[in-house]
């Protein structure tokens, strides 16, 4: 019987699998792109695993696309009195996503 720690282990294996293959199939094929980020979220969510912020933010929340700047996303650094702010716009469902800037050279 598999231990929960093998499980998880599996299912991030499974989800990096996944996510691999949707920036490989991306230019080709956006729905099948689409599909395997949904199906690695689900896996995911499935075994318990937490992703880090910086993988989720690396697809559309809404329309789960890999977000590719200058090719399905724009991303914006904004500053204001609040701080420096990024702003990232899905070019495929218009999904628009803020988030603040910690550190320097998080942006990529
Ligand atoms: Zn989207």
């Amino acid at each position: 019987m598999a231990s929960r720690y093998e499980v998880k282990r599996i299912a991030g294996e499974r989800v990096r699998i996944l996510l691999n293959l949707a920036s490989d199939v991306l230019r080709k094929d956006e729905e099948l792109a689409k599909r395997y980020v949904q199906l690695a979220f689900r896996i995911a969510a499935k075994a318990r695993l937490k992703l880090p912020r910086e993988v989720k933010r690396r697809y559309c929340r809404r329309c789960k696309v890999p977000l590719i700047p200058g090719y399905t996303a724009r991303i914006r650094v904004k500053k204001g009195c609040g701080g420096t702010k990024i702003v990232v716009t899905c070019l495929r469902c218009g999904y628009i996503r803020r988030y603040p800037l910690k550190g320097k050279g998080q942006v990529k």
